[in-house]
């Protein structure tokens, strides 16, 4: 049982709450009650959010590619070292540094993840003996931490726009259709042995890495579940599809696929307004990565048109150049308040935007992962965060003021408890496994500094 002296409810803020959970969901909320012996005692009680889209091992590359040469600053140039990063990683350093990535997640009030997962084979591109060798690490990486995990093997097939070959630095991500297929089947056979919250969707990478006739044919094969996609992130993409297949990026999807509420569209960055209200009214989520957008000079989401149209969305962390649930919101706010030079941007009328952002994101976060509706409600997943509101950072704000707090004035310290589907990963502000895995990490980082 879980007691609450503030919790964010559906129909609003609520006091004293007990909350049950059974099997991992939320079985019973009683409020204006008294907390019981063996009750875990909380101060501020919030829906936590799911990270819908992450890169785990690119973590272990933060702060590597931020040195200027001149002439030769891009997103291409810092994908030039993605690829020879990844030309070393081993499994025991994939497992290892997933496990890190999902520990500072849950730290941060994640309570899921969204694994866009694309190395698959060998150095070289071999397949591994089991083909889902690197799929069945991150599950063990997420058994470890406890996180909720939506796993999304990635389908990889062509080196960009117009069935390019892959290039020798992307050999690790390459897979057919029928290979993929495969491989989706043995993730699921290793995700089948985490808690029943974890699944696996699928992820076609980009219109780049694919073509139209794979498209259809892998969503064929995966009809239900969900369905994530990079899709607009910078103008070099969207004028190669442009240039291919005669549409906008977001466009062409909307034209050519069924795209509905199990669809993620990862950077919709690049959008005129038209594609960002179809794409609005499709029940689509936008996976919107705030501080890697920022951090690759990707460009603003279109805030206020999408909004306005009732659009949904969720947040991700992406690269992982740094993971920070609070940074990650107001950074998407700050983003647009930069662009139109105006103040409270991402809230529809009036409102409070530290809510809206936070409680937007909780819904488009578990719709983009499949678990549920976002909301403290029975029968949801026990995805909760416990915060200190008499934490200096909010100590001063009335109840209905602590969002725009945690979301504008926090740091992710004020975290005291993190439940991923009911498993209590984090106490007193610490993931219960922290020693073991952070040592982990080191361990696999000093292997691999030493290799690269
Ligand atoms: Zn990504």
């Amino acid at each position: 049982m879980i007691f609450a002296k503030h919790a964010k409810l559906p129909d609003g803020w609520a006091r004293d709450v007990r909350i049950t959970v059974s099997s991992g969901a939320i079985s019973e909320i009683e409020r204006n009650h008294t907390a019981q012996t063996g009750d875990v005692v909380v101060d501020t009680l919030l829906p936590a959010l799911g990270n819908l889209h992450c890169h785990s091992f690119q973590r272990a590359m933060a702060g590597m590619t931020e040195y200027r040469k001149a002439g030769k600053d891009s997103f291409w140039t810092w994908r030039d070292l993605m690829y020879r990063f990844t030309a070393h990683l081993t499994p025991e350093q994939i497992e290892a540094i997933a496990a890190f990535v999902f520990l500072e997640m849950q730290e941060a009030g994640y309570a899921s993840v969204g694994e866009f997962h694309y190395i698959h084979h060998q150095p070289g591109g071999t397949p591994y003996d089991d083909l889902s060798e690197l799929s069945s690490r991150i599950a063990s990486a997420a058994a470890t931490t406890g996180i909720g995990l939506t796993h999304l093997p990635v389908l990889y097939t062509y080196g960009g726009a117009g069935q390019v070959a892959l290039e020798p630095g992307q050999a690790r991500f390459g897979n057919d259709v029928s290979r993929f297929n495969r491989l989706v089947e043995g993730a699921r056979k290793a995700v089948a042995a985490l808690p029943e919250d974890c699944r696996v969707g699928i992820a076609p990478h980009s219109l780049r890495a694919t073509s139209p006739e794979d498209l259809a044919e892998v969503l064929g094969a995966h009809p239900s579940g969900p369905k994530h996609i990079h899709i607009a992130e910078q103008p070099k993409e969207v004028a190669d599809i442009s240039s291919w297949l005669g549409a906008r990026p977001v466009e062409w999807l909307l034209e050519n696929v069924d795209v509905t509420k199990d669809w993620c569209l990862i950077h919709a960055t690049h959008m005129t307004d038209t594609e960002t209200r179809d794409m609005a009214m499709s029940g689509a989520v936008a996976g919107l990565c705030p501080i890697t957008e920022a951090n690759l000079g990707d460009g603003p989401f279109n805030g206020p048109v999408y909004l306005e149209a009732g659009g949904a969305f969720g947040v991700g962390s992406d690269s992982n150049v740094l993971i920070s649930l609070t940074e990650e919101l107001r950074t998407l706010e700050y983003s647009q308040r930069l662009r139109d030079l105006a103040r409270n941007v991402m809230v529809v009328a009036e409102g409070s935007v530290g809510e809206a952002l936070y409680c937007g994101a909780a819904r488009g976060g578990a719709q983009a992962l499949g678990r549920g509706r976002g909301e403290i409600a029975v029968g949801e997943l026990a995805d909760l965060v416990a915060i200190d509101s008499t934490d200096p950072a909010l100590c001063a704000l009335p109840t209905h003021q602590v969002l725009d707090g945690l979301v504008f004035a926090a740091k992710d310290k004020v975290v005291t408890d993190l439940w991923s589907a009911g498993r209590h990963a984090v106490r007193s502000g610490r993931h219960v496994r922290r020693d073991d895995i952070v040592a982990g990490y080191r361990s696999a980082m000093d292997t691999l500094m030493a290799a690269l």
